[in-house]
């Protein structure tokens, strides 16, 4: 396995549960911090920056974990990790819901990412068929299987060591340069599709100080101001923290993603004011920002034939998508499941395997690569919107028929809470009749309707009142 992130521990454990010896190879630090307070505080984690930033823990990871690794799921509660019900607080405009059967899966996990990764670190470290191995994977080795095919049977490390092996996975996340270690192996391209997300994203975590204070009992805080997206993620142990996500083309904006400012641009939104009111909270974290974030899909079997077998890749470096829809580690880890699934149903044959697992990724994974993709596309597009309420495109139906709709319409609320939580298909909404109805009566209502109250200051406001505070 290179990579001992998400997709690595993940696809450890799945792949240990079926009765295989798994060596995680992981060129970060590999040491296990006694408590998740101190994975925050001592891990450094130059080869997944992203694991200091804010994590939303949707509900198809909770239930995956629920359903093939109940253990990892009480550890993390043990850990301090806490159960966010979805459903638990309805916007303004809806009552609460009255239950159904299928509410128990929209349940999603609160934590940091590292009291994530330190929790399934430690339960795949207590597989004693799985061993961590510190080191970086340099390059592939591979023998010509069947039919020209190039085979992989290990890996190259640091310092000219080749660590055999009858599969190799590759769960080296989003910056895995495997496609370059194909090609030199002479395999045929590997097809990519990029699309830049065009976001910059930066987090900063907070302790609370308050006593019984919990992010959790406000519900969802996440709104988007146009030139600003902002949100707060509820943590573990009396953690909480603050995300925004600026256009990356917005030099302006991206001056406010440092300590004093980012406090002040929290001071002046009314949903986040009460998390950096004197007293209440304390920065445990700089302001981490990241930038240079793709929606990257690559493709493994070209023309029904895969580019070699005994490599697989899973999570990042196969589909990664934009962070602000919070999907990463749940496709990680239902990844890792497939993969898993996939070998135990093909058996020896590599050829078959690899087709299989391309399969189950373009069916399971590969839809919300284009959800992304499109989503991304509709943000970038409702920047110029002038609200003149033109023609149907599936971005002014998102805006002005979706989204109101949601707000007032508990079937609409319920099966767009789903496809946010990944528990149905990106398009489910869109084939359901009772939500299409519902979606279009509220987009035919949208000259009528009154707008909804402002979720903060304008950015020529907020640049103005920064510039004052300065
Ligand atoms: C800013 C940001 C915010 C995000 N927020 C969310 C969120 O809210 N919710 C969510 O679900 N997802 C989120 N994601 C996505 C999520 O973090 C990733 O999808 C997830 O980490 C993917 O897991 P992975 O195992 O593929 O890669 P990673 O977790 O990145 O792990 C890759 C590992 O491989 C190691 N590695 C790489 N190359 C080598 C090598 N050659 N040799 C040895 N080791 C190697 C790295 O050191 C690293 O530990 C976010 C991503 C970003 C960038």
């Amino acid at each position: 396995m290179v990579g001992a992130g998400v997709g690595g521990l993940g696809s450890a454990l799945a792949l240990a549960r079926a009765g295989h010896r798994v060596t995680l190879v992981e060129r970060d630090q590999v040491s296990m911090p006694a408590t998740p307070h101190a994975a925050f505080d001592e891990w450094r984690r130059r080869g997944a920056p992203q694991t200091r930033h804010s994590h939303a823990f949707l509900a198809r990871l909770r239930n995956t974990l629920r359903d093939r690794n109940p253990g990892v799921l009480t550890a993390l509660l043990e850990a301090g990790a806490t159960e966010i019900d979805f459903l638990h607080h309805p916007p303004p405009g809806l009552d609460p819901l009255e239950p159904e059967p299928a509410d128990a899966d929209l349940v999603g996990l609160a934590c940091r990412r590292t009291t994530f990764e330190w929790v399934l670190r430690r339960s795949a470290l207590a597989v004693p068929a799985v061993t961590l191995l510190p080191g970086s994977v340099e390059g592939l080795v591979a023998t010509t299987g069947p039919g020209g095919i190039p085979q992989v049977t290990g890996v190259g490390l640091a310092g000219g060591r080749v660590l055999p092996a009858d599969v190799v996975v590759d769960a080296g996340g989003r910056r895995s340069p495997l496609p370059a270690w194909l090609e030199t192996l002479g395999t045929a391209t590997v097809p990519e599709s990029v699309e830049d997300t065009g976001i910059v994203y930066s987090s900063r975590f907070y302790r609370m100080l308050a006593e019984g204070d919990d992010p959790a009992e406000h519900g969802l805080v996440v709104g988007d101001l146009g030139y600003l997206k902002y949100a707060v993620f509820p943590g573990d142990n009396g953690t909480l923290s603050i995300t925004y996500g600026v256009h990356a083309d917005d030099r302006e904006m991206r001056r406010v993603l440092h300590p004093g400012p980012f406090t002040e641009v929290a001071a002046n939104i009314p949903a986040l004011r009460r998390w950096v009111e004197p007293g209440r909270c304390q920065a445990i974290s700089d302001v981490e920002v990241m930038a240079g974030l793709v929606n990257r899909l690559r493709h493994f079997v070209v023309a029904g034939l895969p580019v070699a077998t005994g490599i697989y890749a899973v999570g990042d470096s196969s589909v990664c998508t934009n962070p602000v829809y919070g999907r990463g580690c749940a496709l990680a880890l239902v990844h890792a499941e497939l993969l898993a699934d996939t070998l135990a149903a093909t058996g020896d044959d590599p050829v078959q395997a690899a087709v299989a697992f391309a399969e189950a990724t373009r069916i399971e994974i590969e839809p919300w690569y284009g959800a992304a993709v499109a989503q991304d596309r509709h943000d970038r597009a409702a920047v110029h919107d002038d609200d003149d309420c033109g023609g149907v495109d599936m971005g002014s139906l998102m805006r002005h028929g979706l989204l109101p709709a949601a707000r007032h319409d508990p079937a609409v609320f319920r099966a767009f809470m789903r496809t946010f939580n990944l528990l149905d298909a990106p398009d489910a909404m869109m084939r359901d009749p009772k939500v299409v109805l519902a979606v279009m009566a509220a987009w035919q209502d949208r000259a009528s309707r009154r707008p909804l109250p402002r979720l903060g200051p304008d950015r020529a406001e907020l640049l103005h009142r920064l510039a004052g505070a300065a």
